[in-house]
């Protein structure tokens, strides 16, 4: 890595969708005493996305801020709070970078599904599956799902740099702390800071030959009534079965007099399985293929 590619600026981003507690109060928490995430050769800046939100314990307040980024353009005119937020943040954000946006962006969420300690990649920039493959060195249970949708914009906050990703841990209920959830998530983003003092004083990082990754395939939603409401449930044995592969003929829902409705398509590894705030977006599991992604020579492409 040569000087010039070295990372200056990195942000810790918590408090996106107001409900979603343990970003939220780690960000708190770090705007307060910021010692367990400031590193010798980089800047870390720490920001409260949603407070409106956060207020109302409210994913956002008139539309979900985590699809109001745009780093070409902004999305729409639009007078939505969320819209105008995001423009203030990407301001506040230059000043703070020095007329840049941060060279690296983590942004903290949490799932109502059992993703356990995942990680929300939108691209495949080495950056991002080097410290994915470092990760897993210390937290083997780690997985990342790339949600790649080429037709859409989604506008993720962490959109605004290529470099870093959403941290999703869960299964926690929105607006709880759940203490050991959020131990899990500060400890994985300190070996995120960790790795990338690594790179910037050019120590050696030593990871797997090749690391899972889960990329994104299509969304399946429930079973709707007339009226657009869920006709069925999530199955209680596919509950929580998030990157388990699901198989033809496993049952997916369950109606309210108990029948059960069985998985006819291709086999698929399952993501984001009832997530709460996905019913409005007419998702009840995300479907992916999971491929062994190399690691070697990664760092040389840095
Ligand atoms: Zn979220």
């Amino acid at each position: 890595m040569n000087q010039k590619n070295k990372v200056r600026n990195v942000l810790v981003s918590g408090g996106t969708h107001g409900n979603e507690y343990t970003g939220a109060f780690l960000a708190r928490h770090w705007l307060k005493d910021p010692s367990d995430i400031q590193r010798p050769s980089f800047n870390t800046h720490t920001l409260f996305a949603n407070p409106d939100a956060f207020a109302v314990c409210r994913r956002y307040v008139d539309r979900d801020l985590n699809r109001s980024f745009n780093p070409s353009g902004p999305l729409g005119d639009g007078q939505a709070l969320e819209l105008k937020r995001a423009r203030e943040i990407e301001k506040e954000l230059r000043v703070k970078c020095h007329g840049e946006l941060p060279d690296v962006i983590f942004d903290l969420h949490t799932t109502t599904a059992q993703m356990g300690l995942s990680l929300v990649l939108t691209n495949r920039e080495p950056f991002n599956i080097l410290l994915y493959a470092y990760l897993r060195t210390l937290f083997p249970d780690v997985r990342a799902y790339l949600w790649e949708e080429p037709s859409l914009r989604p506008g993720f906050l962490n959109s605004l740099s290529a470099q870093g990703f959403a941290i999703e841990v869960g299964p926690v209920a929105n607006g709880v702390l759940h203490a050991g959830q959020v131990f899990k998530t500060s400890a994985l983003v300190g070996g995120c800071l960790d790795f990338i003092e690594k790179l910037n004083s050019e120590e050696e990082i030593a990871v797997d030959e090749t690391v899972p990754l889960f990329c994104f395939k299509g969304h399946a939603d429930y079973p709707r009534d007339a009226d657009g409401l869920p006709a069925a449930m999530i199955h209680p044995s596919f509950q929580g079965s998030d990157f388990r592969l699901l198989q033809r003929g496993d049952p997916v829902f369950i109606d309210f007099s108990g029948k059960e409705i069985l998985w006819t398509e291709e086999p698929a590894w399952p993501v984001f399985i009832n997530e709460a705030a996905y019913y409005e977006k007419g998702i009840a599991f995300t479907l992916t293929d999971c491929i062994e992604v190399p690691c070697c020579g990664l760092r040389e492409r840095l």
